[in-house]
């Protein structure tokens, strides 16, 4: 990928969906509009994937001072939900999207779509068929092998008719009859062979109740849902690209208003899965917390792992769009995320895995405030206080017995510089009857306040610490990619995807100990723990007895590992 010259042509040069819109304005095509939509299913939480499609709906109709419609496609009463139509608004408006007032519902249309449906019976374009879904399915053909006839397909109008009506009205059982397009068994395109447009459900639906028992099929829905709303261009992924042919059936047979469907390629991560139908049971069969679980590429799960809205509207436009279906790697998107949060996160000290120093040259009862910088990225960030006392925790990792010589952190004999502190030098190592170590004795130079030693002596390293008895307690959670492998659709026979699920995705640690000026941040903000990574306070588990932190991002920028990798090779 080389994004940066997207960004740098991006004026000049136009993907394909732009092209095409550019020529429709000037060809005065739709009377000079651009009117998008965003047609989700309420069967689920969006995901990053959705936020690539919706980006460019919403996207291109601010571009070119058009509207874009948000449009609940809930044809079918027995998967949807109004949880997901809520979840759906508030992830739109997250990445910051408006749709204004126009909020639709395939439901609003179920009485025009009957209306249509009649009409193409009238115009013998339709049928009333009793085969069974099964019948159906052995009827079509194969690829290779033209479909039959279904022996209902030379019913009269006037049958059809009556029929149809007998099927809204309730007198027949589920799946007893469908109402089918007429058109074409012997098509190459098996979406073509007289597809089902109605089929019976008598089921409750979560916004007309039960009023309706037949229910309109998606291909149907959506080509006419487009038309009713007069949108222009009708974005999709690249798998509706075998249905267009018959979306321009309906319309043009309807004779109807007919918007322009344009197919691109979907968004695929590695070690990520992005299908609705997938995710949903991640959840259902419990292999994670729930849709929002940090460790789910769902936009909710991102926002509560503590991703921000630019650095996914950064990654999802700096990846553009194509036609062919490729696979993004999932350190790019970590990448756009650490460039954000880098400006903008402001930084504390925090143990994640303590080890207790005593200094033993420290006075019991003093105790310091000390001077951190906020953010050394942001000029204008300013300082904060850190408390230092005689007894910190520091990092089990930062310290070594018998030490290699390249580990330049803490070990016996040797000084470092603690941040913003002093230069401590480590004298003792206790340990338990074990052999465990449980704490370090330490001394400090009174003489190197704030890091610095007058005399021009340097450190090779420079730990973080958190004062003993000023510290938080927090709990931590460190996430790992949920699958082991770069295409988690890559299994053994007879297994599918639950089967490379890593058992090491979620790491709890419980005795974490964070600077105090954390309590000036609430749920759902995002910090630096100096040295680890980034972090969020975790907007559903934390209260005021617990602080509970999802690692964001480590600090390690893998992408720029990869980029040098592809260059050399
Ligand atoms: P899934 O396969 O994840 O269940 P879907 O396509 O069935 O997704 P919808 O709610 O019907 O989910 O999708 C709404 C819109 O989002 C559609 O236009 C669809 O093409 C688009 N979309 C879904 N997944 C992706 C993806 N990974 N990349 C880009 N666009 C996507
Ligand atoms: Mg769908």
């Amino acid at each position: 990928m080389n994004d940066d010259n997207k960004d740098v042509n991006k004026k000049e040069t136009f993907d394909f969906i732009r092209t095409v819109i550019e020529d429709d304005l000037k060809t005065n095509k739709h009377d000079g509009r651009v009117h998008t939509r965003f047609p989700p299913e309420p069967n689920g939480c969006l995901h990053i994937g959705h936020a690539k499609a919706f980006g460019l709906d919403f996207g291109i109709a601010e571009e070119y001072n058009g509207k874009c419609n948000l449009r609940f496609d809930d044809t079918n009463p027995t998967k949807e939900d109004v949880e997901y139509v809520d979840s759906i608004k508030a992830d739109i408006q997250w990445l910051g999207f408006s749709w204004d007032d126009r909020e639709f519902y395939a439901s609003d249309y179920f009485d025009k779509l009957y209306d249509y449906a009649v009409q193409l019976i009238k115009l013998g374009k339709a049928y009333v068929c009793d085969l069974t879904s099964d019948e159906i399915r052995s009827y079509r053909g194969t690829l290779t092998e033209p479909g039959k006839e279904s022996p209902y397909r030379t019913r009269s109008i006037e049958e059809n008719l009556e029929l149809f009506q007998k099927m809204k009205n309730g007198d027949f059982e589920d799946g007893a009859k469908t109402l089918r397009a007429k058109i074409d068994m012997t098509s190459p395109n098996l979406n073509m062979r007289d597809p089902v447009i109605f089929r019976i459900i008598h089921t409750s639906h979560h916004r007309t109740g039960d009023k309706w028992c037949i229910y309109p099929m998606y291909d149907y829905t959506h080509c006419l849902s487009d038309s009713i709303e007069e949108i222009t261009h009708s974005l999709c992924s690249l798998e509706f690209e075998d249905h267009r042919p018959l979306y321009d059936w309906f319309l043009d047979e309807l004779n109807v208003y007919h918007p322009q469907q344009i197919e691109f390629a979907r968004l695929n991560i590695t070690y990520t899965i992005l299908s609705k139908r997938k995710l949903l049971r991640l959840v259902e069969e419990n292999h994670v917390a729930g849709w929002d679980d940090p460790r789910m590429p769902t936009l909710s799960a991102m926002k509560r792992r503590g991703y921000t809205p630019e650095a996914i509207n950064d990654f999802v436009n700096r990846i553009g769009i194509g036609k062919r279906n490729s696979i993004v790697d999932i350190e790019f998107l970590e990448h756009c995320l650490r460039e954000d949060l880098n400006k903008r996160a402001p930084r504390v000290m925090g143990v994640l895995k303590p080890l207790k120093v005593i200094i033993t040259n420290y006075p019991e009862d003093k105790e310091e405030e000390l001077d951190a910088i906020n953010n050394p990225e942001d000029p204008e960030g300013g300082t904060h206080k850190v408390p230092f006392s005689r007894e910190l925790y520091i990092e089990q990792g930062d310290f070594m017995e018998d030490a290699p010589k390249k580990f330049y952190r803490l070990t016996q004999g040797r000084e470092v510089r603690f941040r913003y502190a002093y230069f401590i030098t480590c004298v003792d190592v206790i340990k338990d009857d074990d052999g465990n170590i449980i704490e370090l004795h330490c001394t400090y130079d009174p003489e190197t306040r704030g890091g610095n030693a007058p005399d021009g002596r340097k450190s090779k390293a420079t730990l973080h610490w958190v004062s003993v008895k000023h510290a938080e307690k927090a709990e931590v959670r460190l996430y790992k990619h949920l699958f082991t492998k770069p295409n988690p659709e890559e299994v053994e026979e007879g297994k599918d995807f639950i089967s490379n699920l890593n058992p090491d995705s979620l790491e709890t640690l419980n005795d974490c100990y964070i600077e105090p000026s954390i309590n000036k941040f609430v749920p759902g903000d995002i910090v630096q723990f100096e040295r680890l990574g980034y972090f969020c306070i975790d907007s559903v588990d934390s209260n005021s007895d617990k602080l509970v932190f999802n690692r964001t991002v480590t600090l390690r920028d893998e992408w720029a590992r990869i980029q040098k990798k592809n260059k050399k090779s």
